[in-house]
Formats: C-alpha cells, structure tokens, sequence
C-alpha cells in the first residue's frame, strides 16, 4: 500500500505553470497514475495563503468535503493560521471532534507568520491537548528543535529532507535525537542517492515517511527513489504506508 502523506488539494491547485492539474478529476487521475493508492491532504493555495479568515474556513472545507467524498483514499487534513487565532482554535477543536488528526501542512513563510510567537505557541497548546499531529516546513533547525523538544508527547512531521548535504544531516541527526519527530521525504532532497540509506542508518525505518508535495511535485520519482534504494524490502513498505498508517491510527484517524 502506498499512502502520501504530503499533498496539497483543491480548489486552487499549487502548481508552477498550471498546465496538469487544474480540477478534482486531474488531481485524482495523477495520484492513481503514480500508483499512490492513499494520500493525505492538505489545503491549496487558498488555505495557505489564506488573505481573510473566511479564506481559511473554507478551504478547509472544500478539504474535507472532498476527503469525504473519496473517503477510502484521501484522509483530511486541517490547516490554521495565527493571524486568525480564534478561528484556527475552533478550526481544530471541530475537526478533531470528527476525526481528523492531521495538522498542516503548515507553511509559515508562505502564510506570514513564525512559529516562535506567543501566538502559535497557543495553537500548538491545543494541538498538543488534541493529541494531534503537526506537519510543519521549516527551514530553520533551532526553531523546529525548539518545537519539538517543547512538545515532547505531541509527532511532528518535518518535510523535506534538504536542499544539500548541509541540509540533509542534521535534519536527519535532529529526527534521530527527537523519537517524536518524522521526516517526510518529499520535495527538495527526494531524489538524492543514497539519502534514504542514510536516514535508515541514523534513525530507523519507523519514522520516515512516502510523500511528495503533489501537485508542486511528482509523486512517482520519490516512489521510485524507495523502490530503487538498497534497503530491506520490509523498510520500503514501511515508509510508502505503513508508517503513516501507524502514525495516523495511533491518533485515532478514521480511515
Ligand atoms: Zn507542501
């Protein structure tokens, strides 16, 4: 089974030149092309960018509108924003009520805000009363340490693995001091030989987890970077879905 556990949905699909996937239909037909056979889902560009609070109420709900509707393949996600500090509280206290687990991903420097402010400080509070996960891009590693070393019962899910080797390491080296954070191999850093090897040697193969940042990126090249990469053939599995299915049905998800 493979599950991604980095995607972005609709109505306004992240996408460069905006040539591929422009509907639902497109969305759904690439995944299945890929052969992703699950994937979780979080906001598009609307959610992210997220200009009032109505924005971000209702791209949430076209995510889980449409999660519902393909309820066997996409999970739901839900997305917040301090700037909308009151919204984003209900935001998670009424998804959460209907089962979902999954925070982000969270995008602060696409969304305008950073994680070190009071203000988020309040909303990884209830995230970590909720017993949620987070999914957050940051590039900054004292801000994710910080984070993750804060909230030591409360997974965090740190995508990409980095644009270089100066990157790579200790984000790697970070994961395998901090058991609750994951690392999301999608995007920057994906396809580089011998980056999985690396991370199976430095952190296990619990917590690394199948994604892809579609629709900004292609899902099937980092398929077939862990098909190809010279691990055991349990280790594949367990990072194209079965960790993720941990991860998720250890909160509860409905899946
Ligand atoms: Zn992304």
């Amino acid at each position: 089974m493979i599950i991604d556990c980095h995607t972005h949905g609709g109505p306004d699909y992240l996408e460069w030149w905006n040539r591929v996937t422009k509907t639902d239909k497109d969305f759904i037909s690439y995944l299945d092309k890929c052969g992703v056979d699950k994937a979780i889902v979080g906001c598009g560009k609307k959610g992210l960018e997220a200009k009032t609070k109505k924005d971000l109420i209702e791209a949430n709900e076209y995510v889980f509108t449409f999660c519902k509707k393909h309820q066997k393949i996409y999970i739901p996600t839900v997305n917040i924003n301090p700037k909308y500090q009151k919204e984003s509280i209900s935001l998670l206290r009424n998804y959460r009520k209907q089962g979902v687990v999954w925070v982000g991903e969270l995008c602060g420097y696409v969304s305008g805000y950073a994680y070190d402010t009071p203000e988020f400080k309040e909303l990884m509070d209830v995230i970590a009363e909720l017993d949620m996960i987070t999914h957050f891009h940051s590039g900054n590693l004292i801000e994710i340490e910080k984070l993750v070393k804060s909230y030591p019962k409360s997974m965090f899910v740190l995508p990409h693995p980095g644009r270089g080797r100066k990157e790579i390491d200790p984000r790697v080296a970070l994961a395998a001091k901090y058991k609750n954070l994951y690392i999301d191999i999608a995007g920057s850093g994906s396809e580089r030989i011998g980056n999985i090897e690396e991370m199976i040697d430095k952190m296990g193969d619990d917590r690394i987890l199948y994604g892809s940042d579609f629709t900004i990126n292609e899902p099937g090249g980092v398929i077939a970077r862990i098909k190809n990469s010279m691990i055991a053939d349990s280790s594949k599995k367990k990072i194209l879905g079965e960790n993720t299915l941990s991860l998720l049905r250890s909160k509860g998800a409905l899946l």
